[in-house]
């Protein structure tokens, strides 16, 4: 059976992208194999990536794929951007990360806002292949829905009602950042 290396800690990422990736492959953590994460020293959710996908390639010998990703609020500067997982850190978790954004937006007229997803596949010997997906929404006003992870429960994607976090699973990955990204890497990786 094929194999592919699943380069993230986070579990909700992690389930997103394996259910993205056909079925005839199986999906490893690097949890499993006791691998720890890389610094993320790039300045753009590409150059994260593709450092993952390096990082994480030197463990194995079949090919692994890696996300870099974050949410980018257009008057806060575009940040937490790719600081959205340290954000959530410095701050106590991701219910005091997303009270934190919403007192900062409430002063501000424009809620606009994007998650975005680098993608990078790297077989063993090859070069990283790495795309990237935006999906266009706004930040809610209130901290909405039990579903998902991360910043879903303050996320309206663009002409939808509910945030991610109010979303089903099997409705949010066939329109997200993360589903976006994948379909411009599958039209390079045939396999996937
Ligand atoms: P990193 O890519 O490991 O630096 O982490 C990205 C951060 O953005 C994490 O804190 C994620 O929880 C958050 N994030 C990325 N994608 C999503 C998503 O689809 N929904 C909610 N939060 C997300």
């Amino acid at each position: 059976m094929r194999k592919i290396l699943i380069g993230t800690h986070n579990q909700g990422k992690f389930k997103e992208i394996a259910q993205l990736i056909s079925k005839k492959t199986k999906k490893i953590s690097p949890v499993k194999l006791k691998i720890r994460s890389p610094k993320e020293t790039g300045k753009t959710f590409n150059l994260n990536s593709k450092l993952k996908a390096n990082f994480f390639s030197k463990f194995v010998d079949y090919p692994v794929i890696s996300d870099d990703s974050g949410l980018c609020i257009k008057s806060l500067k575009n940040k937490p951007g790719i600081y959205s997982a340290r954000l959530a850190k410095k701050k106590g978790g991701f219910l005091k990360a997303m009270k934190y954004i919403l007192k900062k937006l409430e002063k501000k007229g424009n809620r606009s806002a994007t998650f975005v997803c680098s993608l990078s596949y790297k077989t063993k010997k090859g070069k990283p292949i790495t795309v990237e997906g935006k999906v266009y929404g706004n930040i809610s006003l209130s901290v909405i829905g039990k579903k998902g992870f991360g910043y879903d429960p303050i996320f309206i994607p663009k002409n939808k009602k509910i945030t991610f976090g109010q979303m089903t699973k099997s409705k949010k990955i066939k329109i997200d950042h993360r589903f976006v990204a994948f379909k411009k890497l599958k039209k390079k990786v045939k396999t996937l």
